[in-house]
């Protein structure tokens, strides 16, 4: 039986109960999570396992064929429910960091014909790398103009939503996502697509705020020339 994916319906969920599917020494599965494993740029979330007044720390977290394996600082009763508890704080900046960094993609993509060559998420900062069709249209890009079209989207309500779809019935959908579907492994037969209102539709499988004003607008926006072609940005929320 596949667990439940509680951090992808729920994003600010931060404190659960659930019963445990399977224990082997110090790894385990729940039968439902709500700490995100890591992958695409997000880090794992920071996360405790409580069970009989006794506090686990989560180490690791693999993402196996069919369930999550995390690795525990202890060993669990099998038999026992446990809370699974994140850190709030953390998980909120997560969020904010990864919706906003497909805002830059999307206003990068319309205003420069950009394609994001990588990205990723730290506990402090987040960095996109932004790479141009050509150097002459990385050469066009003004950094106050495009941080000035960002501050926008932040500045209006954008209602952030999700769906799921199998990869056969993706259909026109297909051609409004930015990441080449073809691209997603093989073996991921059911397709995440995340949609920033009439701005972005993106595959992913990361944690979203709800809406693109509940991103801070207490950023620090920097980017730096890497190469012909590509630009990195890197933002940071103050808090
Ligand atoms: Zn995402």
């Amino acid at each position: 039986m596949l667990e439940k994916l509680l951090y992808l319906e729920q994003s600010d969920l931060t404190e659960f109960r659930t019963n445990i599917k399977k224990v082997n020494g110090n790894l385990v599965e729940f039968e439902n999570t709500i700490i995100y494993p890591g992958g695409g740029g997000q880090p794992m979330d920071h996360a405790n396992i409580i069970q009989n007044n006794k506090e686990f720390s989560v180490l690791e977290a693999k993402q196996e064929q069919s369930t999550i394996v995390y690795t525990l600082d202890g060993q669990l009763d099998p038999l026992k429910s446990v809370i699974q508890k994140i850190n709030k704080i953390d998980r909120k900046q997560k969020t904010q960091y990864h919706t906003l960094l497909h805002v830059i993609a999307a206003v990068a993509s319309q205003k420069y014909a950009c394609k994001v060559s990588s990205s990723k998420i730290y506990d402090d900062h987040a960095r996109i790398e932004l790479l141009f069709p050509t150097s002459t249209k990385k050469n066009e890009f003004d950094k106050n103009i495009f941080w000035s079209a960002i501050q926008k989207v932040l500045s209006s309500n954008h209602p952030v939503t999700k769906k799921i779809i199998s990869r056969e019935n993706i259909g026109n959908e297909n051609s409004k996502v930015r990441t080449v579907v073809s691209l997603i492994p093989k073996e991921i037969e059911m397709i995440r697509i995340v949609t920033i209102d009439d701005l972005d539709t993106e595959a992913c499988a990361g944690t979203h705020v709800s809406n693109t004003n509940k991103i801070s607008k207490n950023l620090i926006f920097t980017t730096q020339s890497k190469g012909s072609k590509k630009i990195r940005v890197k933002i940071e929320i103050i808090s």
